[in-house]
């Protein structure tokens, strides 16, 4: 008999790694899957940050790391954040973890409690809400549409304010829309947080880099509410890193410290060689990966060029991060090739069945009108999915 906690039962599962290995599984049965369900980089990590874990490895970094990550690490953070987003934080504001997945898991874990309520601007990246739930707390979702650039205002989020509200969560650049809040809009939400002093703010800035030339704003250099910031971030994205599982925070040191216990008891601290390599990624100029973003950039203007000519196809033009959110509802109600599609989710599986390219429903995301599609692949096969795509619907 299976008898699995409540707890897990109730859990959904990662709707971008389910896509992953369903389209994994089909590849395996022999079938011509374009994969672009998962936000992965399809570059080698550069040479520099392998040359530097090579050497950790010769050097015998194999002992347990400190549970926040080893000291000299924790100041190269310290001077990424002061570098690159004018953040003053000291080593013992820093918490390194195994992705910055785990990052958010800790600062949920420590900061809610049973009952609180955490705010998802939508569309919100998929494990937020997930792990909201996990911490017993509950997700309210602010919604956005692409006619506003899948931008939530001022307004709506004072309106979703109660006196249950612990945390909100920002994304910017944002997965999946790829929307970035400027500094002057994040001011804005920031005017209306300044008058609830017992919300904490989790920015993920994971996207930071990926980032077609609005300038990055971390939200926590904004002095009143730097407090009651946590500015996660990690080197997946930026530096093609993903299966290294780095991430790291920026915290106020009473949130660091609780994160650093939760860690100590789930998976102390993140792998040492990671971490070595680490030091090499966060300490290289923004130049040094300039030509992968150069090149998400070229694959932007195809895939927005290619889909703009779909009919019934709406996009916004995303201003970081490699993800497309197009808004496929003028499908809704239609019959394609004998299959209803009565929401994003049938848009979906109609794609990976007749066109054989994985996306991922926007249900996930809180968006009920749209898909994701990531373009961090090669062009050949950005091209040759959108051609399927655009027969499949024909
Ligand atoms: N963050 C990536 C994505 O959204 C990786 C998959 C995941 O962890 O959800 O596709």
């Amino acid at each position: 008999m299976e008898v699995l906690s409540q707890r897990i039962n109730s859990l959904p599962v990662s709707a971008t790694l389910a896509m992953a290995a369903k389209a994994r599984e089909l590849k395996n049965q022999g079938i011509d899957i374009i994969g672009l369900s998962l936000g992965e980089p399809d570059f080698n990590t550069p040479d520099f940050i392998k040359e530097a874990a090579v050497q950790a490895v010769n050097d015998n970094w194999n002992s347990y790391s400190p549970v926040d990550g080893y000291a000299d690490l924790k100041e190269a953070i310290c001077d990424k954040f002061k570098r690159d987003n004018q953040l003053t934080y000291t080593p013992s504001q820093i918490v390194v973890s195994t992705g910055a997945k785990q990052s958010i898991a800790n600062v949920c874990m420590v900061l809610l409690d049973p009952g609180d309520e955490v705010l998802l601007p939508a569309p919100y990246w998929v494990s937020y809400s997930a792990i909201a739930t996990l911490a017993e707390a509950k997700s309210t979702i602010i919604p956005s549409s692409i006619e506003t650039d899948f931008k939530i205002t001022p307004d709506q989020l004072e309106k979703a304010i109660t006196s249950k509200t612990k945390l909100v969560m920002f994304n910017s650049p944002n997965n999946p829309s790829g929307t970035i809040y400027t500094e002057e809009e994040y001011r804005a939400l920031g005017k209306v947080l300044e008058k609830y002093p017992e919300i904490y703010i989790l920015s993920d800035e994971i996207y930071e880099h990926i980032n077609y030339g609005t300038p990055h704003f971390s939200i926590a250099a904004i002095p009143e509410l730097y407090d009651r910031t946590i500015t996660v971030n990690g080197v997946a994205k930026a530096f093609a890193m993903t299966g290294w599982r780095i991430g790291y925070i920026g915290a106020p040191e009473w949130i660091a410290k609780a994160c650093n216990k939760m860690q100590g008891q789930i998976t102390s601290g993140a792998n040492c060689i990671a971490q070595r390599a680490t030091i090499a990624a966060v300490s290289a100029p923004v130049s040094a990966i300039q030509y992968m973003v150069d090149e998400f950039a070229s694959r932007r203007e195809i895939i927005i060029e290619l889909l703009t000519a779909i009919p019934g196809i709406k996009l916004n033009r995303p201003q970081g991060a490699f993800y497309v959110f197009p808004d496929v509802s003028y499908y809704f109600g239609k019959t394609l090739k004998g299959k209803q599609i009565q929401n994003a989710t049938d848009f979906a599986l109609f794609l990976l069945e007749e066109a054989h390219v994985a996306t991922v429903t926007g249900e996930a995301f809180g968006n009920k009108n749209c898909i994701r599609i990531s373009y961090a692949a090669s062009e050949e096969s950005i091209r040759t999915a959108v051609n399927r795509i655009e027969n499949a619907l024909k």
